[in-house]
């Protein structure tokens, strides 16, 4: 099977071509991103119809890339795949009609994908990863412990109760000037600083449960930088490192305390193999990734953490979990609707239900 996959939920245009072979590993033939972090970057945040346009505008000349990169015409594509949600509603449209198009146009069968999904199902598209494991989905808008148990098939065990942690690294960044995203300024700054100079807390952990907050994080961050500003007049660059190496130091803590409980629950189930498997934008930072290797290898459970390039938003990951979709029979009409909420777990029955 060769799958056409289409990304716009968010501020990257993307697609890709994905194939899996009767018996063979999964081969990513070509995922082509497009950013827009210049066109938001005076606005200090994604501005949702600036980005709707950018897609409009980005969408076709990606999947001609994706195709020729691929070495592929239409012709030899199975099904095309595009999230449907959830995300921001003017490029989740754009993705859709996009992908009606090309559909209708060959002939080819459509498949909504869920964004989530494409994050939670990733490691199966790198490793082949094996039904049930655990996955911890921390993004930029997201923060969720889910227990993948069939393509279609996520419970929620606990997530964040306000902001999603790549949130808080981008506020983080907006608070001391550096640039955005935020992930990664942060942690290149962090690397210089001193994790331990200011006492930052660490919210809901000392409450049973999966659950996690980030928001008081950001607040009690901010609090500290006025406070030097008024000492001081101003920041130095080491002021910056070890806020951010603070910042980051609690972010990590708090995720690898909640991951040891959710994989406690996961563990109880005895799954033959073992695994947890980390997705979405955060997974790229190094430390919270070592960390949460080292909680898996307490537990005795495999860790699996995706090469940054499928961290973070792409096309193969949505070209992937549609691929499993349409392996299970499951195909959108031209109905397909745009979800700019859709939950990912048990309680939501609209997983069957592909875009609708
Ligand atoms: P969602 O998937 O929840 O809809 P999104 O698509 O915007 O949100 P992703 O593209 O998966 O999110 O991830 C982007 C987020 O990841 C940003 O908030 C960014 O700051 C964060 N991020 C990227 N690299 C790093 C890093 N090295 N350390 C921490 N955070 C990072
Ligand atoms: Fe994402």
């Amino acid at each position: 099977l060769t799958v056409l996959g289409l990304e716009s939920s968010c501020d990257d245009t993307a697609a890709a071509v994905v194939r899996q072979r009767a018996g063979g590993r999964p081969e990513i033939l070509s995922s082509i991103v497009a950013g827009q972090t210049e066109l938001h970057a005076a606005f200090g945040g994604v501005v949702p119809e600036i980005a709707a346009r950018a897609h409009v505008e980005k969408l076709d000349l990606c999947v001609e890339a994706a195709l020729s990169e691929a070495g592929l015409r239409l012709s030899a594509i199975d099904a095309v795949a595009v999230t449907a949600g959830p995300g921001l509603i003017g490029g989740l449209l754009a993705g859709v009609m996009m992908a009606k198009g090309i559909a209708a146009g060959a002939g080819l069968p459509l498949v909504g994908v869920n964004h989530l999904a494409g994050h939670a199902l990733t490691p199966r598209l790198t490793d082949g990863l094996a039904f049930p494991y655990l996955v911890l989905l921390v993004s930029g808008g997201h923060c969720q412990f889910l227990m993948a148990r069939g393509v279609e098939d996520f419970t929620r065990l606990g997530g964040t109760i306000d902001d999603a942690p790549g949130e808080a690294f981008d506020k983080t960044a907006r608070i001391l000037g550096l640039p955005q995203p935020g992930g990664p300024s942060v942690e290149a700054a962090a690397r210089a600083g001193d994790p331990r100079r200011f006492a930052l807390p660490r919210p809901l952990l000392d409450r049973p449960g999966c659950d996690l907050s980030f928001s008081g994080l950001k607040t009690a961050l901010l609090r500290e930088r006025d406070r030097l500003m008024e000492a001081q007049g101003g920041l130095t660059e080491q002021d910056r490192a070890d806020l951010c190496a603070s910042f980051q130091a609690a972010v990590t803590e708090v995720l690898a305390e909640k991951s040891r409980r959710a994989l406690a629950l996961y563990m109880a189930e005895a799954p033959a193999e073992p695994a947890f498997a980390v997705a979405g934008g955060v997974a790229a930072n190094a430390t919270i990734r070592a960390a949460l290797e080292a909680v898996a290898a307490e537990a005795g459970a495999r860790f699996l953490a995706p090469p940054l390039s499928l961290c973070t938003d792409n096309a193969a990951m949505i070209a992937w979990a549609g691929l499993e979709r349409f392996r299970l029979g499951r195909r959108d009409d031209m109905t397909l609707s745009a979800r700019p909420r859709w939950p990912l777990d048990a309680a939501s029955p609209a997983m069957l239900g592909g875009g609708k």
